[in-house]
């Protein structure tokens, strides 16, 4: 099939998406940048509110939510949604173009991830309204803190939407949908011992440290499944070299697209804590001391399981058809704030919008990529209001 010709304005696209990726916006300073969007939404004729999730997070903002009235009469609002915020390095941006490609000068992120998906998102719905192509209402909601566990969409009040369905764009790749995004579990373990001085007498002791290696070093770790992801990523405790330590705290993650597995998991994480202290006594004087652990598992986020014949699904792979494309369905290991939406009860996937090699400094993305996830996002909309209207 030939790729029909675009409507989007690939000048003005790469001016914002530049003048965007300028803007600096680590996670919980996305105050900047969030005030430039906030007016090029106004400017475009949303009605633009700001949420309090700043305040709940420790970030300069809150969420963007911009409102556009929709054209066409009876169709199904339409969310469309992508983050403010970037990881590090990020303290100052300085893009470099070549052709049609962007990449950083190898001192921080490029900052596609997710500003790519951003400009797609407003260069669309630009495209819709300057050419009257009908549409039902558009909710924009642009988060802060996807980065640091998608807590601003956490603390965004999903009962502020009208639409029940839509699209994040987050991801990497383009003409792709990512249906199947993992859960997670925090694991967090503290194992109590007993501290001593370490030379004077160490069998008074009972080292918090050592019982959390033994325990790790029964662990399954790193890759478990096909599905299944673990990872122990910090390690706090001790005060000396001179010190039993009587105190360790272990943070970690499990994250599994199979819910079986995931808790299956963690039981697994909290049962080697619990098997590495059980027994472990020591007796000082007449007292005896009890070595424990105390483990916490927390639901980090829910998962991504967007069946195939979902009618988001449907509406993505007409829209690719309909500009000549193929549109590939796939899982993916990292989360997103689709995975809050959907835990929520929206129809919602996360669709690939260019950005490249992200989270490191040789981040870059092709505005061509960027020109073609914009128009394919037009016609999903315009599709999207042409099946609604129907249905009514
Ligand atoms: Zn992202």
């Amino acid at each position: 099939m030939p790729a029909t010709p675009s409507r989007i304005d690939a000048a003005r696209l790469k001016d914002e998406f530049l003048d965007l990726v300028c803007i600096a916006s680590p996670t919980k300073h996305e105050g900047a940048v969030a005030r430039r969007l906030e007016a090029i939404l106004t400017g475009m004729g949303g009605r633009v509110e700001v949420d309090d999730a700043g305040e709940r997070v420790g970030s300069d903002t809150g969420n963007v939510l911009a409102r556009f009235e929709g054209s066409a009469p009876g169709a199904e609002p339409f969310l469309l949604s992508g983050h403010m915020d970037t990881v590090g390095p990020a303290g100052a941006i300085h893009p470099v173009v070549e052709g049609d490609i962007v990449r950083t000068d190898g001192t921080s992120v490029l900052g596609g991830d997710d500003k790519a998906g951003v400009v797609a998102i407003l260069e669309a719905i630009r495209v819709l309204r300057e050419r009257k192509i009908p549409h039902g209402d558009l909710e924009v909601v642009l988060t802060i803190s996807e980065e640091s566990g998608l807590r601003g969409a956490k603390h965004f009040d999903g009962s502020r939407l009208r639409a029940r369905r839509g699209l994040v764009l987050d991801v990497d790749g383009v003409c792709e949908l990512i249906v199947r995004a993992p859960a997670a579990n925090h694991v967090i373990a503290t194992i109590y011992g007993l501290a001593a001085h370490a030379g004077i007498c160490p069998e008074e002791g009972l080292s918090a440290l050592q019982m959390a290696a033994e325990a790790i070093a029964g662990m399954k770790l790193g890759r478990v499944d096909e599905e299944t992801t673990a990872n122990l990523g910090v390690v706090q405790g001790g005060l000396a070299t001179n010190i039993v330590p009587d105190c360790v705290v272990v943070r970690g993650e499990t994250r599994s697209l199979s819910m079986e597995k995931l808790e299956a998991q963690a039981a697994h994480m909290r049962e080697r804590f619990e098997a590495a202290v059980a027994g472990r006594s020591v007796r000082v004087g007449d007292r005896v001391h009890h070595a424990r652990a105390e483990v916490q598992v927390r639901r980090q986020y829910d998962a991504l399981d967007v069946p195939e014949d979902a009618g988001i699904v449907g509406l993505v792979r007409s829209a690719a058809a309909g500009i000549g494309r193929g549109c590939r369905l796939r899982a993916t290991g990292g989360a997103s704030d689709a995975n809050v939406f959907a835990g929520r009860g929206f129809e919602i996937a996360n669709l690939g919008c260019g950005m490249r090699e992200i989270h490191t400094v040789n981040e870059w993305v092709d505005l061509k990529d960027l020109v073609l996830t914009a128009d394919l996002l037009l016609e999903v909309v315009r599709l999207h209001a042409a099946s609604s209207e129907r249905g009514h």
